[in-house]
């Protein structure tokens, strides 16, 4: 009965192309949308430079990944030269002048893992995240912006993957679910894994660019204007890579012994990390290794529940990709 169903699935998959495009450019920001969130940082940069002369802003995230929706937030890095700097202190003396700006709900939440501060530009509305010398962030995020150069299916997959996660509330980290982070690198080591291939392993490439962000070593072919027929022997649309993604992640990922690994192309066992015993707090229900901060597992916050309903979740997808003449309602029902 599989069988049939998948050789069904097959024969009228492509008549979903058309719609999951449309459903994938819905989502893409207006041009305007773009050169707002470059003014607002312009604006912020000459706030910041009065107060603390060699400080320069960089975006990262998705306003600068390219997997950024339309209304978005946006990430910022404030890049100090001092790097001994009291990460809170400065963050408070950001908080007066933004709020002597006018800037609204500004807040500052310096003790957390990652101290950042929160607010909301008056003049476009756009929401900000701002914190201290995030270099790893900036770095990971040209590594994302990069592989979306290759090949267009991954940034048409990973709106699609995002849209889905949201609606399904998939999408949180504090409720043991998965960043959009997270997703991105599922997106492309599943593009990496593909035969024949439509993602290289820029990191298994020669080194045309490199950075040292504390101790960690950041190196991989970024000439990818190189790479842009690298996927073309692989002919799968948007909606065969959608029925793949979700039937990998629902049955065929092992989840209890693979890491998924974007710096390697492939999955690995998470014994050579020892991973695959419990340390404290972490589990390693699923295994996402960061590309650079390869100790970090970015599915350390998914718990024994959060994993029961990511996994149902991906078999309810799978499920209705598989026999769903029209899954565009349901696939993405909010949850
Ligand atoms: P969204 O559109 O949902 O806001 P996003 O791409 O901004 O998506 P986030 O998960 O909010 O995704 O992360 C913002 C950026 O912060 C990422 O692009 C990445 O550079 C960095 N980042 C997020 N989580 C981690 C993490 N656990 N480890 C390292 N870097 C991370
Ligand atoms: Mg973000």
């Amino acid at each position: 009965r599989n069988l049939k169903m998948k050789t069904l699935c097959r024969r009228d998959i492509n008549s979903l192309k058309d719609p999951f495009l449309a459903v994938f450019e819905s989502l893409i920001p207006a041009d305007e949308e773009k050169i707002k969130q470059k003014q607002l940082l312009s604006r912020l940069e000459k706030l910041v430079t009065q107060e603390w002369p060699e400080a320069r802003l960089h975006l990262y995230g998705s306003c600068d990944n390219s997997f950024g929706f339309s209304n978005s937030d946006i990430d910022i890095s404030l890049a100090m030269e001092n790097r001994d700097i009291d990460k809170g202190k400065l963050l408070l003396k950001l908080v007066d002048i933004l709020k002597s700006k006018n800037f609204q709900n500004v807040k500052a939440l310096p003790y957390a893992r990652i101290p950042v501060l929160k607010f909301v530009d008056p003049v476009t509305g756009i929401s900000c995240d701002i914190c201290i010398n995030n270099a790893l962030a900036v770095v990971n995020t040209k590594l994302l912006r990069d592989y979306a150069q290759i090949d267009a299916r991954l940034r048409q997959l990973v709106f699609i993957v995002k849209h889905w996660a949201k609606s399904r509330r998939v999408n949180e980290t504090y409720q043991g679910t998965l960043s959009s982070y997270a997703y991105v690198l599922m997106c492309i080591n599943f593009l990496q894994q593909r035969r024949p291939a439509i993602l290289p392993c820029l990191q298994r490439m020669e080194t045309t660019y490199s950075k040292s962000v504390g101790n960690v070593e950041c190196s991989y072919f970024d000439q990818v204007e190189k790479l842009r027929n690298f996927g073309v022997k692989n002919g799968e649309s948007i909606a065969q890579l959608v029925w793949g993604f979700f039937h990998y992640w629902a049955y065929c990922h092992d989840f209890e012994n693979d890491v998924i690994s974007v710096r390697t192309g492939a999955t690995f066992s998470k014994s050579s990390k020892g991973w695959n015993t419990r340390v404290g707090n972490d589990c390693h229900f699923i295994s996402i290794e960061d590309p650079f901060e390869v100790s970090h597992d970015l599915g350390r916050v998914v718990d024994k529940n959060s994993i029961r309903v990511l996994r149902e979740e991906f078999e309810r997808a799978a499920e209705i990709m598989q026999n769903d003449s029209s899954p565009f309602v349901t696939l993405f029902e909010n949850y």
